[in-house]
């Protein structure tokens, strides 16, 4: 794979906006790293730190595996669920950061008798952006489907008429409850995982290691309520 021209006196950090980018605020901070501007009102795609040689770039979720695997960004954080449906080749994973934590579910519309569905041996048909893991799923318990990939909102598919059954994130769970669904099984729980690149890691391991020391550091801690006074 080409790599893109690694810059030695520099860090790129790749993040999506949003629940990853938020949760990840206090782990940089933990290596001493303050992003200067916010995301969410900045149009700036490059966003500066408090340490000049470290910058923050905002890219889409599916998109952060693919700065790093190139080299554009030397690491990342990429939920499990991206990594999983994208591929990660070439890419180093070495911390579950424990972040945007959720599942993926299988959801049905309030009143669709899923588990009658399934001993009927019913052919269903499966809306998901996860396409893969939804598939995978499944296979494994033999049930045949038919899946629609979908690029969002999958929510309104069983509303409509476009699928019998959704597999989605679920976090609180409020989506699928404000548009009528119920959760129906849970296929995997999904954190957020740092991933870096290869050549980055070799070539500016002194940079990064320290980074990498504070972010292991700071999701091994444990739950508040477990801590030891
Ligand atoms: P909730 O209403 O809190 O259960 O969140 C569900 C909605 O948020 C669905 O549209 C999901 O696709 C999305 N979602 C939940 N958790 C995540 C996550 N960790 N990463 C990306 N999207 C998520």
């Amino acid at each position: 794979m080409n790599q893109t021209e690694v810059k030695p006196q520099e860090l790129i950090l790749a993040l999506s906006k949003g629940r990853i980018f938020e949760e990840t605020i206090p782990l940089l901070k933990e290596a001493g790293i303050t992003v200067l501007e916010d995301p969410e009102t900045s149009r700036k795609l490059i966003l500066p730190t408090n340490k000049p040689q470290v910058r923050v770039i905002i890219v889409r979720a599916t998109d952060v595996p693919t700065y790093v695997q190139y080299g554009a960004a030397d690491f990342g954080v990429a939920g499990k669920d991206v990594l999983q449906e994208n591929g990660n080749t070439g890419l180093y994973q070495p911390i579950d950061l424990q972040i945007a934590k959720c599942r993926l579910s299988v959801a049905v519309r309030n009143g669709f008798d899923y588990e009658n569905a399934i001993r009927q041996g019913m052919r269903l048909r499966v809306a998901s952006k996860y396409v893969q893991a939804a598939r995978e799923h499944f296979a494994k318990k033999g049930i045949h489907v038919d899946i629609i990939k979908l690029y969002g909102s999958m929510e309104l598919a069983p509303l409509v008429g476009l699928s019998d059954v959704i597999v989605d994130l679920v976090s609180t769970g409020n989506t699928l409850k404000a548009n009528n669904l119920v959760e129906v099984e849970q296929i995997q729980e999904i954190t957020s995982r740092l991933i870096v690149n290869q050549a980055s890691l070799k070539l500016k391991r002194q940079m990064l290691q320290p980074i990498l020391d504070a972010f292991k550091a700071a999701s091994a801690e444990p739950e508040p309520d477990q801590q030891t006074v």
